[in-house]
């Protein structure tokens, strides 16, 4: 038998881990706990059952970049979608990352911003948020004075802390980056400020937003970015071709047509999430930090991970940050329904009562 190693530089890479463990109530991957509604499901399968299977889908998948463009104001050339976010960062990255190129990333964030920059053989410079999670403008600006990296990422509002960085923090950013800078906004609807007035011609800045967690469409794999037209031209070269399949074209076309049940979901999650942090902070063993997406992170004194332990065996299962740097016996929990916050909440008193 013949083997080969991976490329040398890929040889020691941990893949993903998110658990998908079998259990209840399940908060731990930001995905919304309601679904699509049926009038959104029928319009979909009414279109899709007129779509041309034997042909390939629109390559540049015209009507939907066009109907995204129209929610934001833009221009359907301003618009670049893929299979998931991480599909429109790792077109980004393939496009502007590479061997001779460094992207700046503010830590604790969105571990894939790392990962792909290392699948694409991009070197990383690691900056260090807050005690409160936030970049602070004037140590970046200086930063990226001195390294001047090609690509620089920021999440807002971030995970795993939920912290929305402040607009002038973003364009500070911007106006001192040499080159690319990407704002990861997965949970923009969350939130009450977004960088989308940062895009313009006269410079790289991306705004990238998902389908996942705000439009209840996480199996389907639709994320996109909106950025200046010279920009997605580029885009549109790197990736392969015909990567959208119809149904997910029709699906987010189609779901840009119930922006009202998609606010109503939205509002109520906010609602639900703050209920979840005020019960949070009455709880002595636990810090809690204020949340703009549909998660909070939380901080629990005298160990995480024995807390993340005792949820799933009460049927309850978070995100375990426990042993990340930064975000030391953190757990962070995905918003759910009343009932599945409640379940969790209940889980958690007992677990931190008996410690
Ligand atoms: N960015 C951030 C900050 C995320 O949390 C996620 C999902 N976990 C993504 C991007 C990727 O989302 P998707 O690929 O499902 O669009």
């Amino acid at each position: 038998m013949s083997r080969i190693a991976p490329r040398a530089d890929l040889q020691d890479l941990a893949g993903y881990h998110s658990p998908q463990l079998d259990v209840s109530v399940r908060l731990n991957t930001n995905e919304s706990p309601y679904p699509p509604p049926p009038e959104f499901l029928d319009a979909w399968l009414r279109e899709l059952r007129a779509a041309d299977l034997h042909r390939y889908p629109d390559r540049l998948a015209g009507a939907l970049r066009q109907a995204i463009a129209e929610r934001f104001d833009r221009s359907a050339d301003e618009v670049f979608a893929a299979n998931g976010s991480n599909e429109v960062l790792q077109t980004l990255l393939l496009t502007y990352g590479g061997p001779d190129r460094r992207a700046l990333i503010f830590e604790p964030t969105y571990a894939l911003h790392a990962h792909i920059s290392r699948l694409t053989g991009t070197r990383t410079i690691t900056a260090h948020r807050g005690d409160d999670f936030l970049i602070d403008p004037r140590s970046a600006v200086s930063l990226i004075e001195r390294e001047q990296p090609e690509i620089v990422f920021i999440c807002s509002p971030n995970n795993p802390s939920g912290t929305i960085e402040p607009v002038d923090t973003i364009a500070a950013i911007a106006d001192a980056a040499p080159g690319l800078v990407v704002v990861d906004e997965a949970y923009g609807e969350f939130a009450t400020t977004s960088a989308l007035s940062l895009v313009s011609e006269e410079r790289a800045v991306v705004v990238t937003r998902t389908y996942s967690k705000v439009w209840s469409l996480a199996a389907l794999r639709l994320g996109f970015l909106v950025g200046p037209t010279w920009l997605v031209a580029e885009l549109d070269k790197v990736v392969l071709p015909y990567h959208l399949d119809v149904s997910t074209q029709t699906a987010g076309r189609v779901a840009l047509n119930f922006v009202a049940d998609m606010e109503s979901r939205v509002s109520r999650l906010v609602e639900e999430r703050e209920r979840l942090f005020r019960a949070l902070q009455d709880l002595s063993e636990i810090t809690v930090f204020p949340s703009g997406a549909n998660f909070l992170l939380f901080r629990c004194h005298g160990g995480g991970h024995a807390v993340w332990q005792a949820l799933v065996d009460d049927g309850v299962l978070v995100r375990d940050f426990s042993s990340w740097p930064g975000v030391e016996d953190c757990l962070r929990v995905t918003i759910g329904t009343p009932e599945e916050n409640d379940h969790f909440l209940a889980g958690l008193r007992a677990a931190v009562a008996r410690k």
